[in-house]
């Protein structure tokens, strides 16, 4: 991938990350991860809001060389061996505490790169030649405070940095069948995935912020915030001429949507991928592309 020219308007993305197991699996999730970042080039940087750096201050990473945390217990040993070596971006750092103001954003030393951003990049760019930086999810401030961000974050978008958040549009663990590709998703949280889909779809970003609104379901699929919240952020970079598409599609183990939604053109030089043998057609205005299945039983294959 050779790198784009600056200028253009770059897609700001929302990925459902899922198990952490995903990082080391070959799925129809993964091979759809895979397939959106051949089809996105390769930007100049990243910015990436994790739910799993869920603090109560508003926090950048400004490390040259972020570690990769394995910010989880009682996985594979290989899952712990997992190395993602990007660099990090210090002057995008400076550039996002700058466009925050007059939030405070501390440069942060100390963090790295979690799960929520390495399961999902090691599929999209496995090379790990994008430079990335987290911004944490502030876990002190309410849904609209979030979406405001992504709205300060979102002139970014033309200077070459994908805008990333990577979450979980339904996300209760509770319910979720572990290592159950195929379980049936729950009523809610197919009610509720449509709900958001039809909302994101006619621009309702005041329903997306107030998803507490739809009740029992929102319960359910968002008993704590911290994975849905990153959504936000990618709904407030909203540009009028934005098409919205869904690359990857599916609900995992019954309560778990890995609905991945991106925002922006689609580029036109990748009109046809090949999804696990199939040929899909992939053009500029469909409004949902690549979808990979919600089953898939298969064992783990090695990643190429
Ligand atoms: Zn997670």
């Amino acid at each position: 991938m050779s790198a784009e020219p600056l200028g253009k308007i770059w897609p700001a993305i929302f990925f459902g990350h899922g198990n952490p197991m995903n990082a080391i699996q070959h799925n129809n999730y993964t091979e759809a991860w895979r397939m959106l970042g051949l089809s996105l080039g390769k930007p100049r940087a990243i910015i990436m809001i994790s739910a799993h750096w869920f603090v109560p201050e508003v926090a950048v990473t400004i490390n040259i060389a972020p570690s990769t945390i394995h910010d989880f217990g009682g996985f594979p040993h290989e899952l712990f061996q997992v190395q993602y070596p990007a660099l990090g971006d210090p002057e995008l750092a400076r550039r996002v505490q700058q466009l925050l103001t007059p939030v405070s954003v501390k440069l942060d030393d100390t963090w790295g790169l979690d799960h929520g951003t390495w399961s999902v990049l090691r599929h999209v760019y496995p090379a790990a030649d994008v430079p990335v930086i987290q911004l944490s999810v502030d876990a002190s401030q309410p849904a609209a405070f979030h979406y405001e961000l992504g709205q300060k974050l979102a002139p970014l978008r033309r200077e070459g940095i994908v805008i990333a958040g990577s979450g979980n549009l339904v996300h209760n663990l509770h319910t979720y069948a572990w290592g159950k590709h195929t379980t049936q998703p729950y009523d809610w949280a197919t009610r509720f995935e449509h709900t958001v889909r039809a909302a994101l779809l006619a621009d309702n970003h005041q329903l997306l912020i107030n998803y507490e609104w739809l009740g029992a379901d929102a319960v359910l699929s968002v008993p704590t915030p911290e994975h849905y919240l990153p959504l936000l952020y990618i709904i407030g970079t909203q540009q009028p001429d934005d098409k919205i598409t869904f690359p990857v599609e599916g609900v995992d183990g019954g309560s778990i949507s890995m609905l991945t939604m991106q925002l922006g053109a689609v580029h036109s030089r990748q009109k046809r991928l090949t999804l696990m043998g199939s040929s899909i057609s992939h053009n500029e205005h469909a409004t949902s592309s690549l979808k990979a299945a919600p089953g898939n039983d298969r064992q783990p294959l090695p990643l190429r």
